[in-house]
């Protein structure tokens, strides 16, 4: 298997519409593309075994819950897990967040501790700022220069309150990975839940749960070339047990009368309702799919891009690069002294290229980095060196014209 940058494009329908055929697509972050076999898939899934599953046990109802049960499996070895019931699916990381902060935090008392960074998106604070009013619980941080977590100093902020130590295994707005090595050496022995945020991780790295040594992880198919509605959450099984659901409904329970009900076994127990059934039949095809490619070619190539890109824009004068080239997932971030992000973007966006701006929703990390947007170009395996070229031309051509 090597990594062939066109036949890996080639894959990927929108590239090959009129329209698309100039795009060049740096906005992976926040969403990547798809391939043929996941929107195979999804359509497949409503031509020819659309049905509830579990609920009742025709053919179809079988086909369908078959599937979900097969893709959970792939899931598990996609992410390390140590068997199926450690998978729940999910609609996404947010969902994922909410989830474990709503169940995690309801069995903690008044006081407890709930540790943070402050490079989070904001789906990782918010849930915590809910739960933290809700219980009388104190959100803490780790130290950080400029908004980056200095993670070699988690263990300076662990006391006897903390419970729950909630980090991104990577920043989606200046790319920046998450030493969880350290992260792991400063928790071990301690009994503290440990969730990692695997939302930007997953579309660039093998994600392995074990030689993370965490007890949760969340990620979002969308931003690994799966489609959007479905996510998962990996959980320790010990762990699972033992915390209770989160939302309650159909599918969830093994017994109810007027005023109890047990809850399904797991990882049943975390998926109350009808879950996106297409979507997770979508998500199987693009386990399959990545479980084909390149992967450690895929990242060298990533890899090469953003070195070229870090390169090229740090010789426009002016330029203020907020992103590092090493240690980085994809991500260049910047902003410039005389013009709004806002005005780039449109500018690139005229020549269909596709960047974000904002603060990409990371405020505090943007605002500490002493800005209130930065442009954000973030790269997938299918973007190609005549992608960064373009872009950087583009970049550079709207600077000469600010004068
Ligand atoms: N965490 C991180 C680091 C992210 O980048 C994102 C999305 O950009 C999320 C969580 C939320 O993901 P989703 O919107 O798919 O739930």
């Amino acid at each position: 298997m090597s990594f062939s940058v066109e036949s890996f494009k080639s894959q990927f329908p929108l590239f090959s519409q009129s329209e698309n055929r100039e795009l060049v697509y740096l906005d992976n972050a926040a969403t990547t593309q798809k391939p043929a076999c996941v929107i195979d898939a999804i359509a497949d899934f409503y031509r020819h075994s659309n049905a509830n599953t579990h609920r009742s046990s025709h053919r179809l109802a079988r086909r369908a819950t078959d599937m979900v049960e097969q893709v959970r499996e792939l899931a598990a070895a996609f992410l390390g897990a140590t068997c199926a019931k450690e998978v729940v699916f999910t609609r996404g990381a947010t969902e994922g967040l909410n989830l474990l902060a709503y169940s995690l935090c309801s069995q903690l008392q008044p006081g407890d501790q709930v540790l943070l960074t402050t490079a989070e998106h904001h789906a990782n604070l918010v849930p915590w700022q809910m739960m933290a009013k809700r219980y009388q619980l104190q959100l803490c941080y780790v130290p950080d220069e400029r908004g980056v977590p200095q993670i070699d100093r988690l263990y300076e902020v662990l006391t006897p309150r903390t419970r729950i130590v909630s980090l991104t295994a990577g920043s989606n707005a200046l790319g920046f990975r998450t030493d969880l090595h350290a992260v792991r050496a400063a928790l071990a022995e301690k009994n503290i839940h440990w969730i990692v945020d695997g939302a930007q991780l997953a579309a660039h790295e093998h994600i392995d749960v074990q030689s993370i040594g965490c007890d949760f992880l969340v990620c979002s198919a969308h931003k690994f070339y799966g489609p959007t509605g479905v996510g998962l959450l990996y959980g320790r099984e010990s762990r699972l047990r033992e915390i209770p659901p989160w939302q309650g409904g159909g599918e969830m329970i093994s017994d109810v009368d007027l005023y109890s009900c047990h809850y399904a076994e797991l990882p049943h127990k975390f998926e109350a309702g009808t879950s996106s059934l297409a979507a997770i039949a979508g998500l199987g095809a693009c386990l399959q799919f990545l479980d084909q490619q390149d992967r450690g070619g895929m990242a060298r190539h990533e890899q090469q891009l953003l070195h070229f890109l870090h390169d090229r824009l740090s010789q426009i004068p002016e330029i203020d690069l907020l992103s590092a080239a090493n240690n980085n997932l994809g991500i260049v971030a910047f902003t410039h002294p005389r013009c709004a992000a806002i005005d780039l973007m449109q500018w690139l966006d005229g020549r269909d290229i596709a960047v974000r701006v904002g603060h990409h929703c990371a405020q505090p990390l943007v605002r500490a980095s002493g800005h209130s947007a930065t442009l954000r170009a973030s790269l997938a395996a299918y973007n190609t060196r005549a992608d960064a070229e373009k872009f950087v031309a583009a970049v550079a051509e709207f600077i000469v014209h600010l004068g």
